[in-house]
């Protein structure tokens, strides 16, 4: 038998295994591939029945480390190009392990004032380098779809109101379809984010000039004249197949002359408002009621974090508050002692600002301006080199960090480049050597690589194009 109890002296050999691993494991990622061979074996080794009698901390965490350092995706490193995935800064991944070390609970004050203070200190930070007020309230989420759950949650609270219920106590049951509007921009997490709100993620009414998803401001003015002050939009800060964004300042008029309420998914774009060179494409989002944000893309602190930040701080309170639970109770609105978990979907829930004040703490606005026009930079750059080779295609003019193109060498006819761009996609992800999937863009099948991990520089991006061709040349049917 091994009772945890019995190892009470033993916790800090064992983390010190982790830093052993972690020296050679992080030193690789610059050169190694995305992926090593034999992954599948290799995590058979941690499958099976659960354990009779435990092997003690020291043989598992040695299993798991010599496993997970070769069977992890090596999604960290430089060249995981594929969804928009960052890293981890080095100050973000010591705050990270700083968390686990003191084991927080950050729902409630008494339970951790450290994870409160610093929570609001992050906030604060956080609206700072966005160009947000600060007067909005927010809180730290799990993720940029959590954070459109807070946000959409306070839009419903809001929307509710409008029509005399109080769907925190009564739900919605006998109220209409929340109207929710938006570009053809919009990211399937907000579909979702409504789905979990019981709002219904096909109620989203999608407005598009162009198969690009462009907005048609026009109908969207019309639609709104129809359920004037009772609707909500969504705007789109970066997308995801070409980093396209919504013009949120004329969305911005359009909610204040319709009395909505509009939210924004800046899940990645927010970080737009960091560069002189992109902050325009930011510009109106400080006259948002709600905004959405993500830390584990371009912050690049580790898994998991997002942010909301709701212009009336009381309506996160009203919208997760108050659950009538005799012990939690709360000083009401008490505005140094913030009860986290009354502000957000959560209860009891990590202290994620460790790693955010750590990171913000170590780089400052300008490191990370500079790590953002850096990605800028090979974005452009990565853009360049598509231009320039005669079997690739750029599909949309390069916009922040995403690069959307295909391949097409010459004679392969239209109605093929889809199945080879899947089926060179399929070689991409087998090789390794960088990573990006496929996506379909106005019906075709392209690529999408998104640049927002802190180790990536112009050879990575080089390398991209490399191994496109050289793959893309060993599948393409030889031209007639
Ligand atoms: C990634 C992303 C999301 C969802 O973020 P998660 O953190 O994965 O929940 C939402 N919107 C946009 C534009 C994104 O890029």
């Amino acid at each position: 038998m091994t009772d945890p109890f019995d190892e009470r002296d033993r916790a800090f050999p064992v983390l010190r295994m982790v830093t052993d691993a972690a020296g050679p494991y992080l030193e690789s990622l610059s050169s190694r591939p995305v992926h090593d061979g034999g992954a599948d074996a290799l995590i058979g080794e941690l499958e099976g029945p659960l354990p009779e009698r435990g092997e003690g901390a020291r043989a598992a965490v040695e299993r798991l480390l010599r496993v997970g350092t070769q069977a992890a995706t090596h999604s960290s490193g430089p060249r995981f190009f594929h969804f928009v995935v960052g890293g981890a800064t080095p100050a973000a991944m010591a705050g990270d392990w700083a968390t686990s070390l003191l084991d927080q609970v950050a729902g409630l004050w008494l339970a951790s004032p450290l994870a409160s203070r610093l929570e609001t200190t992050v906030l604060e930070w956080l609206k700072d380098l966005f160009g947000l007020p600060a007067s909005f309230g927010g809180v730290l989420t799990p993720s940029a779809t959590l954070a459109h759950v807070t946000g959409l949650a306070a839009a419903r609270s809001w929307w509710a109101e409008r029509h005399g219920v109080d769907v925190s106590a009564h739900g919605l049951a006998g109220l209409p379809p929340m109207p929710v509007f938006s570009s053809g921009l919009v990211h399937a997490s907000t579909r979702k984010a409504l789905q979990i709100l019981g709002c219904g993620r096909d109620t989203l009414r999608v407005f598009a000039r162009d198969d690009a998803g462009r907005v048609d401001l026009a109908a969207m003015d019309e639609a709104l004249a129809a359920v004037e002050g009772r609707a909500v939009i969504v705007a789109n800060l970066g997308e995801v197949n070409t980093g396209d964004s919504d013009p949120i300042e004329a969305l911005a008029d359009l909610a204040e002359r319709h009395g909505a309420w509009l939210h924004v998914d800046g899940a990645f774009g927010m970080f737009a408002a960091l560069s002189p060179r992109t902050a325009h494409l930011a510009r109106g989002v400080e006259r948002a009621d709600s905004v959405t944000a993500d830390g584990h893309k371009w912050l690049n602190v580790p898994y998991d974090t997002g942010f909301s930040f709701v212009r009336d701080r009381g309506r996160l309170r009203q919208a997760f508050g108050a659950w009538g639970a005799a012990y939690l109770e709360s000083a009401p609105a008490d505005e140094e002692r913030i009860d986290y978990n009354t502000l957000g979907p959560e209860s009891s829930r990590r202290a994620r600002a460790l790693p955010i004040w750590a990171t913000l703490r170590a780089y400052g606005r300008d490191g990370y301006r500079a790590m953002v026009e850096r990605h800028l930079d090979v974005a452009a750059h990565l853009g360049k080199l598509v231009d320039s080779a005669p079997d690739l295609e750029l599909m949309a003019p390069v916009q922040l960090c995403v690069v959307c193109f295909r391949y097409r060498p010459p004679g392969v006819p239209e109605d093929r480049l889809n199945e080879l761009n899947a089926r060179l996609g399929e070689a991409l992800l087998a090789d390794g050597r960088v990573y990006a999937g496929t996506s379909s863009y106005r019906g075709m099948t392209v690529f999408r690589p998104a640049l927002v991990n802190w180790r990536t520089t112009k050879g990575d991006a080089e390398l991209l194009v490399d191994v496109v061709r050289e793959l893309g040349a060993r599948l393409a049917p030889p031209s007639s």
